[in-house]
């Protein structure tokens, strides 16, 4: 493919990269945003491996505590623990001798649930129904602020949906659709990796981390709802592997407010909370560090973002 044979465009000391993933194949599921999938990822890895050290978070955690330099260094991440991180990431990264964290849902391990978005999203590509007579249905059975005229399902739910019923009113959404019974549903799609196929990413080297419990907008939630979806679920999940798990990867990337972020990291041992944005390097601690989207296969339009973010960053 082209672009990893293209030459470096800049010479620069880049600073220290985290780059996120969701899902990478060639197929798209109806469930499944395409602006989230790419289906280039094995010559992306290339084309970083040429131009980075890749490291674990974990080392690179370690580098920082230890003053070591950061420069020129990437770490792989992905988010929402879908299946695609066993069956087509995982056997990538372990050919090319690359490690990855993979941040996981909670609610969503072994297919016990598929997230609200995800849900509003297989409505929408699959449900007969008029979608603003069903937004009408929610608007009056649960108080909700109405949706506007060409507002987006997902956009209206982002808006007004209070996030301590957002799973109540997508389950609601969901029923009322005409979709087939959610249960049946998961046990048939299986969208999300099982508690063994982690174990066995595990058993190879790749660490994980929590995506929270139910995947919320964390900026609009009081502090006890918070400490359950990233303290209380992060020790859930690493009793469940036997291992630590202090790494934290917001929902959306939208961190709460400061004070909160303060006691969260008061009360946990949560080491590294990444948010995303892609103008921050990260010079600063662990909780502090900001992910780049890397979700887009490379082609015109993202040129920019393979060849000059780095260089971009570093003026900013
Ligand atoms: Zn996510």
């Amino acid at each position: 493919m082209f672009f990893y044979r293209s030459p470096r465009v800049f010479s620069f000391s880049d600073n220290y990269r985290i780059i996120y993933y969701h899902v990478v194949s060639n197929e798209r599921k109806s469930y499944q945003f395409g602006h989230l999938s790419v289906s280039d990822f094995d010559s992306q890895i290339d084309f970083f491996k040429k131009r980075y050290k890749i490291i674990s978070l974990k080392d690179a955690v370690n580098r920082f505590k230890n003053g070591l330099s950061l420069s020129n260094h990437l770490s792989i991440t992905t988010d929402d623990g879908f299946i695609e991180n066993f069956t087509n990431i995982a056997p990538i990264l372990l050919k090319k001798k690359v490690s990855a964290t993979f941040f996981l849902i909670e609610n969503c391990i072994d297919n016990l649930d598929l997230m609200w978005r995800n849900k509003l999203l297989y409505i929408v590509n699959k449900s007969d129904k008029n979608l603003e007579l069903l937004a009408e249905s929610v608007e009056s059975k649960f108080g909700i602020e109405p949706i506007k005229k060409s507002e987006s399902l997902l956009d209206w739910a982002e808006r007004t949906w209070p996030m301590d019923i957002k799973d109540i009113i997508s389950n609601f959404l969901w029923e009322i659709s005409d979709l087939e019974n959610l249960d049946n549903f998961l046990e048939k799609q299986k969208p999300y990796m099982s508690t063994n196929q982690i174990r066995v990413l595990l058993d190879n080297g790749f660490d994980i981390g929590i995506h929270t419990k139910s995947h919320p907008f964390c900026n609009k939630l009081e502090f006890d709802v918070l400490s359950e979806e990233i303290i209380a679920s992060s020790r859930r999940l690493g009793i469940k592997f036997n291992r630590k798990v202090n790494f934290a990867s917001y929902p959306f990337g939208v961190r709460p407010s400061f004070n909160l972020e303060k006691k969260l990291l008061t009360e946990s041992q949560i080491q590294v909370l990444l948010g995303i944005n892609s103008k921050i390097t990260n010079t600063r601690e662990p909780f502090k560090w900001e992910r780049d989207k890397q979700d887009s296969s490379y082609n015109s339009v993202n040129w920019l973002r393979f060849n000059c973010l780095p260089y971009l960053k570093s003026l900013l």
